[in-house]
């Protein structure tokens, strides 16, 4: 059982705190969701868990089994069991997807063994072309296959706990259902924990949060189950935009629905 724990995290840029008090908390086998406008932060918290350079952190903490992820470099929070898929994934000229890989898992003292199948695998399960397979990580690819390799570097490597920065933006319908039906065998199966952001309640049709927080201005506003992505889908973020700690709309009850009828 292994835990990500996120206690008042404040962090930013030099002058700009953008992530303003987080207190969160995902555990193996669990999918947590957050959802939020353009410019909430969702990417610069997702950025900082993970230790991508640019950002300062100005209090708080995050922790990965009682690991100081803030004291440690990005490559050495992925050993400690921690997964970004990045809403802009990064094209890497010369090196394949196997290259990375097999560093990778070296890396972390894992067997490489027979990783080409696990990729091939991998690659079928999501429908990525194998053809993509023998390119530089990412380059040349669309949008969507940048997803889908993504997708297949989290299935290979199988950490502890995943963030999911917009896997959904740049994704047809098909590619989208492949990719989160593979992220939520992944929570079940191995019992990843899963922190899903996203701005549209579709995504989440195939990989079911448990939880749901409403992230506005650096600061969760609301949390609950996933009618609260369904809510959101109807009323938009508009009544939570509103001020920067406002009650969240009344949730719809059976009544209501045959009121409206
Ligand atoms: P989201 O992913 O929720 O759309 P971001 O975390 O990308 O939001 O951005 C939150 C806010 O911080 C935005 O207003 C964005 O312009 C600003 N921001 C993020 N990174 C930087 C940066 N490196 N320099 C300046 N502003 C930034
Ligand atoms: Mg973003």
């Amino acid at each position: 059982m292994s835990t990500l724990e996120i206690i008042g995290l404040r962090a930013g840029i030099t002058g700009k705190e953008i992530v303003r008090g987080i207190d969160l908390s995902v555990s193996s086998g669990e999918v947590h969701a957050i959802m939020g406008p353009n410019g909430a932060g969702k990417s610069t918290l997702s950025g900082v868990l993970m230790g991508k350079p640019g950002y300062e952190v100005l209090a708080g903490s995050a922790t990965l089994d009682g690991v100081d992820l803030l004291a440690l470099p990005a490559w050495q929070r992925a050993q400690a069991g921690l997964h970004l898929v990045m809403q802009y994934p990064t094209e890497v000229p010369g090196v394949r997807v196997h290259d990375v890989l097999a560093e990778a898992l070296a890396a972390g003292g894992r067997d490489t063994g027979g990783l080409d199948d696990r990729i091939r695998a991998e690659a079928a399960r999501i429908g990525f072309d194998e053809r993509f397979l023998d390119r530089a990580l990412n380059v040349d690819l669309s949008g969507g296959e940048k997803k889908r390799n993504e997708t297949l570097q989290l299935a290979v490597l199988e950490p502890k706990i995943a963030i999911l920065d917009e896997l959904d933006s740049g994704l047809d319908i098909d590619a989208l259902r492949a990719c989160a039906r593979r992220v939520e065998d992944l929570s079940n199966e191995r019992a990843m924990g899963v922190l899903v952001i996203t701005h549209y309640s579709r995504l989440l049709a195939e990989l079911r949060p448990d939880h749901v927080h409403i992230l506005v201005k650096g600061r969760i506003v609301a949390s609950g189950g996933p009618e609260l992505a369904d809510e959101l889908e109807e009323v938009g973020y508009a009544a939570y935009t509103a001020g920067d700690e406002v009650e969240p709309p009344a949730a719809r009850s059976a009544l209501d629905d045959l009121f409206a009828l």
